[in-house]
């Protein structure tokens, strides 16, 4: 039978010639993820079950973002737990202040993913390393110390929608813009449990940062993971970053997707999700003139360079509007650094912006932008559940870079187009 990138990856980690939706298997993984939030629960599961050694040093990473540089004695407590848990095992990849970064911006950029990897996360947003073509996917703090002592886990191979991209984007359209009109289109929970395979020729329009953005919210469908296939742009972007072997892994011909979706990206209009889901997308002709508090840029979803090229782009040379807060946040130190080299960071002062040290921060409404009750934001990041960046009666709609920036200087929900 004939089986999809994702099925294909699966397969081959758990030593099968074919597996088929819903079927249980073990797999080896490459790659097991923690965070300062759900590692010290694993650390917890990991003693509890007696584990000893990791069953690879290297092939475990531990990043220190959330709650970092620590917000208080809580968030200092979890991360010292799992700064000793690395030092005791030799962890290769543990990234603390100073050089970490958010963690799905930061594994990329480090190499940790590559074509064909099976790669398990205790982070929901692990779907991210789709964009190279990897089967990458979040799980539970269980499975992650069971995976970190044995390099293995159980999955319920996935069923799969196609989402089949033609065109090119647009100005001022993203990578964003696409997944919050394709999760606009499907629903929350439109890829429940699914693979959100991206294909066609309108993935060749797409730079290394957008496919990352877009896989990054394939979990805001309820998707199992999010893929795109291996190609120049993704060999390019590896290149000098990822040394050993990799596997570029192709749907065979005639594999069975549950549905087909034709994205024409040519047609892809700036986009916003409007309070309380990711799946209230709307283009901005459809959005009430109301006044924002608070612009955030930044997160695993949208602090990459090219991210802050584009706000910096929008901002250069004008000013936040008065009463609005713009909080910056490169997502990792090495994009930190080259907005400082690129001259980004001196917009964003001239603009009246607070630039800050790469953290999640104010994206789970962890710190560095918490909002008061009744306050409006606009934020690049992937989530606007009730609560999420602070008071339950805030409010928080997602957008692009370009739309964020643009927003900031209009005092309202706006696009670069109006300034
Ligand atoms: Fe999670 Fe937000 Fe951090 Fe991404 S930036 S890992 S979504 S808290």
């Amino acid at each position: 039978m004939a089986m999809t990138a994702s099925q294909k990856i699966l397969a081959a980690h758990a030593g099968l010639d074919q597996v088929s939706p819903g079927q249980l298997v073990k797999a080896k993984v490459d790659l097991v993820l923690g965070n300062d939030i759900t590692s010290p629960v694993a650390l917890a599961a990991y003693r509890e079950a007696g584990f000893g050694k990791v069953f690879d040093p290297e092939r475990i990473a531990l990043v220190m973002d959330h709650f970092t540089p620590n917000k208080d004695i809580k968030a200092a407590e979890q991360c010292r737990e799992v700064r000793l848990f690395a030092r005791e095992q030799g962890i290769k990849h543990f990234y603390d202040v100073g050089e970490m970064g958010v963690e799905h911006a930061l594994l990329p950029e480090k190499g940790l993913a590559a074509p064909g990897e099976l790669i398990i996360g205790a982070d929901s947003h692990t779907c991210t390393y789709g964009a190279l073509n990897a089967f990458s996917t979040g799980v539970g703090s269980t499975d992650m110390a069971a995976g970190m002592a044995k390099g293995i886990a159980w999955f319920k191979v996935p069923a799969a929608l196609r989402f089949t991209l033609t065109g090119s984007l647009g100005r001022w359209v993203s990578g964003k813009d696409v997944i919050l009109h394709i999760i606009g289109m499907i629903g929350v929970d439109g890829a429940l449990y699914r693979s959100m395979e991206f294909t066609g020729p309108g993935v060749a329009a797409l730079g290394i940062d957008d496919r990352l953005c877009v896989a990054n919210m394939a979990i805001e469908a309820g998707a199992k993971n999010g893929i795109f296939p291996a190609d120049s742009v993704t060999r390019a972007y590896l290149r000098g970053r990822v040394s050993r072997a990799w596997t570029e892994t192709d749907a065979d011909a005639g594999a069975e997707y549950e549905r087909d979706c034709t994205i024409d990206l040519s047609a892809v209009r700036p986009t916003v999700a409007a309070p309380h889901l990711p799946g209230n997308a709307v283009t901005l002709d459809g959005i009430p003139e109301a006044p924002i508090d608070q612009v955030v840029i930044g997160s695993c979803t949208n602090g990459r360079i090219s991210d802050l090229r584009i706000a910096a782009e929008v901002l250069k040379g004008r000013k936040a509007a008065k009463d609005v807060r713009v909080v910056i946040i490169p997502a990792t130190q090495l994009i930190y650094r080259q907005a400082i080299d690129e001259g980004l960071v001196g917009i964003f002062l001239d603009a009246g912006c607070a630039v800050s040290t790469p953290t999640c921060g104010p994206c789970l409404g962890g710190h560095m932008g918490i909002l008061a009750k009744g306050e409006r934001a606009v934020a690049t990041t992937n989530r606007n559940f009730v609560g999420r960046m602070g008071h339950p009666e805030s409010e928080v709609y997602l957008a692009s870079p370009a739309v964020a920036a643009a927003s900031a200087v209009l005092g309202r929900v706006g696009s670069p187009e109006e300034l």
